[in-house]
């Protein structure tokens, strides 16, 4: 049993059939998310005996390090995690803010020092973007909540060991966090907790292709992690030729989704929008995306297309982008362009992965 996967409450019963004393679990709680432990023998509290059982009852480490890429600036590391089932997946860690940061960041968060985690919730995914290195690959399977938190987990000790800490996580590696809601929400409850990793909801961020209950749902549940939504496109045909779920949910639909939240939460919704070189960069698509955004609490976040090796679009220009984003800027709408970083490592999402699986076959 990975001992990630267990909620405090649950840990607690593992331990009262154990004939442990109940305050074992937090003990055991607390050496896992706040010391970071990651084998049962640094649990030097607990006696032997336990420590043993711990040992023979739980795994501790989800996966091995198939390979990880430091980018040249060393600003982003990507690491390929294996599960025991062989599926392979990857999260990247980027440093933004160090004071030898020059790289290009037009979002107005200043120049704070954040280590930001992008991690997986699916092994594959089934939403089949053409332009998406993880849509190419197909649906593997859904991650335990367990996986999705040893990710974190993961780089927490690493930064640990530099006296630092993980200060915001994205859910937008491999997977459609909302296809795995129920394993994601938890995954996120955990990371939370008080007296766990005490990671602010608010710092955690979660982006959808767009299925328009799950985004309803989580309205509903009123939580404090923020919404990204991956738009890409203005038009539904436009959309549909490029993600296959506009099908399901049109434009139309998602956009109602997004109010539905912000009247629940009175938060504004990320709008994500690669940018491909002569389908949707054009001033007349930004026209057409202002347009349908008005008088929504929202921002667009653009990025220049990471090429993949299944997809013929190509990446838009620093010029071509800025002036996208202008154009959106002079209709009303926010909009920041993000430059994509660890270029170098193929750092988008699913591209290692899918890197290796093709030369395995
Ligand atoms: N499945 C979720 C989260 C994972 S993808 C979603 O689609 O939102 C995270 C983000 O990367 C999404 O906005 C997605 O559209 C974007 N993305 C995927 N492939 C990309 C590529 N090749 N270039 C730029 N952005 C890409
Ligand atoms: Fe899945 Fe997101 Fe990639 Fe689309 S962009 S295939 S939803 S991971």
């Amino acid at each position: 049993m990975l001992i990630y996967d267990l909620d405090l409450p649950s840990l607690e019963s593992v331990l009262e059939e154990w004939n442990e004393p109940a305050y074992r679990a937090k003990q055991i709680w607390q050496g896992l998310y706040q010391r970071l432990y990651s084998t049962p023998e640094q649990f030097s509290s607990l006696p032997s005996s336990l420590r043993d059982r711990m040992a023979r009852q739980f795994t501790f480490t989800p996966f091995t390090i198939r390979t990880y890429l430091d980018s040249s600036d060393k600003s982003t590391r990507k690491t390929l995690f294996q599960l025991p089932d062989g599926n392979l997946i990857e999260s990247v860690l980027m440093r933004y803010g160090d004071p030898a940061d020059e790289r290009e960041n037009t979002s107005a968060r200043g120049t704070k020092q954040r280590r930001t985690l992008c991690i997986s919730t699916q092994a594959g995914c089934a939403m089949g973007c053409v332009f998406c290195a993880t849509g190419q690959l197909g649906f593997k399977r859904n991650l335990s909540s367990g996986e999705i938190v040893a990710q974190v987990i993961y780089y927490a000790q690493m930064l640990k060991e530099q006296g630092e800490k993980v200060s915001n996580v994205v859910f937008m590696g491999m997977g459609e966090p909302f296809h795995n809601y129920e394993h994601v929400m938890s995954a996120i409850d955990r990371l939370n907790d008080a007296d766990g990793y005490k990671l602010g909801a608010r710092r955690m961020t979660i982006s959808t292709v767009g299925l328009v209950p799950q985004i309803r749902r989580f309205a509903d549940e009123q939580r404090q992690v923020n919404l990204a939504i991956s738009l890409h496109a203005a038009d539904d045909d436009e959309r549909l030729a490029i993600m296959p779920v506009n099908k399901r949910y049109k434009i139309d639909e998602v956009i109602e989704a997004c109010k539905y939240y912000i009247e629940k939460t009175h938060r504004r919704v990320t709008f994500e929008w690669a940018l491909i070189n002569g389908i949707n960069d054009t001033p007349d698509v930004a026209q057409k995306l202002a347009a349908r955004l008005q008088g929504l609490l929202c921002h667009v976040n653009a990025i220049p297309l990471n090429p993949t090796q299944g997809y013929h679009g190509e990446a838009t220009d620093r010029q071509r982008a800025q002036k996208f984003v202008d154009t959106l800027e002079q209709a009303g709408i926010p909009c920041t362009i993000r430059m994509r970083r660890g270029i170098d490592i193929n750092a988008g999402c699913g591209q290692l992965a899918g890197g290796e699986s093709q030369k395995k076959l």
